[in-house]
């Protein structure tokens, strides 16, 4: 059998959205294009071109996979971030546009330059764009996951920006026998999924993307405790602490930061879906006896 491209894509799409796919054209067009290394404009021009059997069954496999609810980006492997290409795979979270008004904020922030850390990196997504859009800063990644920490490297790499990667539970590897290594800026968007909620999550990221980047504990807010305790001791004088929360963390985590004594100028920033999404705090120096 063989099909034109057009055909084939809309078989495609008819097979994805019976499976409940919500953007089933979408992901039946970037699945051809990734099969085939081109762009949308590259399928255009070959909508109408017959496609032969290896080439379909080789497109099928693909789309049947993403049929399982196995994420796209877990197919193709990529993400875009702020404008830029992110490997991704089973190890880390897949960046989310969200996402982007954190590094918004950051950039926002670091006009001047600054040494920067993004805790619990996953990606490298935030530290790198960082890089990238402040040439001025220092920015180093950290991840409790080697596995994480390879691919944050792979991405500086490929999107030729210069991070120091440390592999760190927290902000654990930061304290020294010298003193503990202080920053302008601690940036981390933290696993926030309270435990019991993970079980209604759509199975593309409950059965494929890794826990330990989503599960925050039973209420959800195990990493803002301690890192609210920890962040403090990392901070230079009139340091930031920029967080991402999740959408009803907007009165929580900024109480915690509040009740820790430590960070004055707490703000909630929304997202572009207009819910709450980043908390920006500002160290002041005092640390809690
Ligand atoms: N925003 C992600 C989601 O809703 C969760 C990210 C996180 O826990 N840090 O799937």
């Amino acid at each position: 059998m063989s099909l034109e491209l057009k055909e084939a894509i809309k078989i495609a799409k008819n097979q994805l959205s019976d499976a409940g796919i919500h953007d089933a054209e979408n992901d039946a067009k970037e699945l051809y294009c990734n099969l085939m290394g081109i762009d949308r404009v590259g399928l255009m021009m070959r909508w109408t071109e017959i496609i032969q059997d290896n080439r379909l069954d080789a497109y099928f496999d693909l789309v049947e996979k993403r049929a399982a609810h196995t994420p796209l980006q877990h197919i193709t492997g990529m993400q875009e971030f702020m404008g830029m290409t992110f490997k991704v795979n089973e190890n880390v979270l897949i960046p989310r546009m969200d996402t982007e008004t954190l590094v918004y904020e950051a950039v926002k922030k670091l006009e001047r330059g600054g040494d920067v850390l993004d805790l619990g990196t996953g990606s490298g997504a935030i530290g790198i764009s960082i890089a990238k859009l402040c040439p001025k800063t220092k920015v180093t990644v950290s991840d409790i996951s080697e596995a994480a920490l390879a691919l944050a490297k792979e991405n500086a790499a490929m999107n030729k920006v210069k991070v120091k990667a440390v592999r760190s539970d927290l902000l654990s590897a930061f304290k020294s026998r010298l003193g503990a290594k202080k920053f302008d800026m601690i940036i981390s968007n933290p696993p926030y999924i309270a435990t019991e909620v993970i079980r209604e999550l759509e199975p593309e990221v409950r059965e494929h993307e890794p826990m330990l980047a989503l599960d925050g504990g039973a209420d959800g807010l195990d990493f803002y405790r301690i890192i609210a305790q920890d962040a403090p001791n990392h901070l230079k004088k009139e340091g930031m602490l920029l967080l991402e929360i999740g959408h009803d963390q907007g009165y929580l985590v900024p109480a915690l930061l509040r009740e820790s004594g430590c960070f004055d100028s707490i703000e909630v920033i929304k997202d572009i879906s207009g819910n709450d999404r980043v908390i920006t705090a500002h160290f002041t120096g005092h640390k809690k006896k």
